[in-house]
């Protein structure tokens, strides 16, 4: 994990602890996040990548508009699931949902579907 921090940091990105996401609303050009914590915050994204794991229907759900479904009534559950633009009409969000195992060996694999999606390679 510290490697992939380390990349991370060179490439630009920051982590921040303990910054909840609690709401979001579709905003001109972008997505608007409620961030909560010690020093709770608006962020402005052009980009989200909704990756908060068993939480990520519930972050998709707080922001307005988004009405995440993983399948249909009567259907399987599928296995992974990556929304995009074309899934739920938001420009710049990406969901994943249902990352369960082997989420953690398939990341690096979904990080670079998510990249592709985004056109940010
Ligand atoms: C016991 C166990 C063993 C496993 N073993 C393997 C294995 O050997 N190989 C393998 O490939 N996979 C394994 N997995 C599966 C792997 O752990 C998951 O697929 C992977 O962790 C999913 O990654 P994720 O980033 O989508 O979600 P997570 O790892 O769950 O990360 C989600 C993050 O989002 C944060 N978050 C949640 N809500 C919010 C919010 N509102 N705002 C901001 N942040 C939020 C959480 O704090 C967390 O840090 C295992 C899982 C378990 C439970």
């Amino acid at each position: 994990m510290l490697a992939y921090l380390g990349d991370a940091g060179r490439c630009g990105a920051a982590l921040a602890l303990g910054s909840p996401v609690v709401s979001g609303r579709v905003a001109d050009g972008g997505i608007a996040l409620e961030v909560g914590g010690v020093e709770s915050m608006t962020l402005e994204c052009g980009i989200v990548v909704n990756s908060a794991g068993f939480n990520a229907q519930a972050v998709a759900r707080s922001i307005a508009g988004i009405r995440p479904k993983i399948h249909g009534p009567g259907q399987p559950a599928p296995d992974f699931l990556i929304q995009g633009e074309d899934a739920h009409g938001v420009a710049g969000l990406v969901n994943l949902f249902g990352i369960e195992s082997p989420g953690l060996t398939s990341s690096l694999a979904i990080a670079d579907h998510v990249a592709t999606m985004l056109s940010v390679r």
